[in-house]
């Protein structure tokens, strides 16, 4: 079986946008507004050779009470499932309370995670993305999925742990 990379965050930080990327076509779902219930959805992925099957996440309600724990929970079973994690974060945004949760995930989990700082759209989002150091997840890789900006940097980190 191939080894498999789940994308997780919370709603709108750009997973289905990064997902695209990836693949080189449009076929993740891409919400302007989050909130869109949808499950897991697996695609076949090739980066530098490597074949592997790429995770996005979602289906969750935001403006229900217990947003957080619902991005838990669809965190958790994709975690899970995976041998590696890009755990992507709105750098413009910053760190919440809900990716801080994602973190605990991550950590009991011992998967290797990527750090994907996303929305780093030009050199002024550098600062942004350096600000993630703070996670503690190590290096906070620079992207920016609607651009392509750092993607090749990034999965070449992926590929390192996958
Ligand atoms: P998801 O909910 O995490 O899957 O996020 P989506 O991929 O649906 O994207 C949510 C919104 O963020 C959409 O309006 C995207 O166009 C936007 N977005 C995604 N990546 C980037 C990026 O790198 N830069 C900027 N400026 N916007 C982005
Ligand atoms: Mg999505």
């Amino acid at each position: 079986p191939l080894p498999v990379l789940a994308v997780v965050g919370r709603p709108n930080v750009g997973k289905s946008t990064l997902v695209n990327r990836i693949l080189g076509r449009r076929e993740a779902v891409v919400e302007d507004t989050p909130g869109v219930t949808r499950d897991r959805v697996t695609y076949a992925a090739e980066w530098s050779g490597t074949d592997f099957t790429l995770v996005d996440t979602g289906g969750w309600e935001v403006d229900v009470a217990g947003m957080e724990s619902k991005v838990a929970e669809q965190a958790e079973v994709a975690i899970d499932l995976a041998d590696a994690v890009v755990f992507v974060v709105d750098a413009q945004v910053g760190a919440t309370a809900t990716d801080e949760r994602v973190v605990e995930l991550l950590r009991r989990s011992g998967k290797p995670v990527i750090l994907c700082a996303n929305k780093v759209d030009g050199p002024s989002g550098e600062a942004d993305a350096a600000a993630l150091w703070a996670l503690g997840l190590g290096e906070p890789m620079p992207v920016s999925a609607l651009h392509g900006r750092g993607l090749g940097d990034m999965l070449d980190a992926v590929l390192e742990v996958l």
